[in-house]
């Protein structure tokens, strides 16, 4: 089974594309910032410390997060492979992810890009902030989460796409619509139920 990326800017959809993919193959979608904000829900050591920093829209340190990553893809459902959205977001968590992956004598197998403007996903984003009521949805921090975003992660899109990894996906249109463009994209890698 694949071992696949979901990336993106906030707002592009990956929460909602991630459960529907790793349902369709079979593997677990792990979000790290859905991890993160279970332990703030559930006032953990490791909520505590994070809280702060997913309000003001910043990273977590890579230390915490590498860390959190190895621990849930050490799990059993992770064995088979995995679709990890929301990490990797700076070169340092790409380069530990190698590491996992080398360890586990595996490679990635594709790294599914979703392609949204920044209108849109604002757009999105302040919808979201209404029906979800996430602390990190207001537009102050919207607008830095894009910025962090577009400094620390979407430059790593190259290093996939030097590798040959990068499915491009056009994020825009209903939700069935970009699963069936995601699914398709990954099928002609090979990659499918
Ligand atoms: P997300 O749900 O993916 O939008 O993540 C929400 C927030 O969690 C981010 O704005 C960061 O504060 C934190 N976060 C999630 N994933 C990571 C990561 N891979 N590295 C650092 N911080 C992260």
């Amino acid at each position: 089974m694949p071992n696949l990326l979901i990336v993106g800017p906030p707002g592009a959809g990956k929460g909602t594309q991630a459960a529907r993919i790793a349902e369709a193959l079979g593997v677990p979608a792990v979000s790290t910032g859905d991890i993160f904000r279970q332990n703030i829900k559930d006032r953990t050591e490791l909520g505590e410390r994070v809280s702060a920093i997913l309000d003001a829209g910043e990273y977590v340190p890579d230390s915490l997060t590498n860390e959190l990553i190895d621990d849930r893809l050490a799990q059993a459902d992770a064995e088979q492979g995995y679709l990890l959205d929301g990490y990797p977001r700076t070169a340092g968590q790409v380069e530990f992810l190698d590491g996992v992956n080398l360890r586990r004598g595996e490679q990635l197998d594709a790294v599914i890009r979703l392609v949204a403007e920044t209108d849109e996903v604002v757009r999105r984003l302040l919808a979201r902030a209404q029906e979800q009521g996430r602390s990190d949805d207001t537009e102050e921090v919207i607008r830095h989460r894009l910025e962090v975003y577009e400094r620390e992660t979407a430059p790593l899109i190259a290093i996939f796409a030097e590798r040959g990894l990068v499915v491009e996906v056009d994020g825009i249109g209903a939700v069935d619509d970009v699963t069936e463009r995601i699914l398709a994209g990954l099928a002609e890698r090979g990659i499918a139920a």
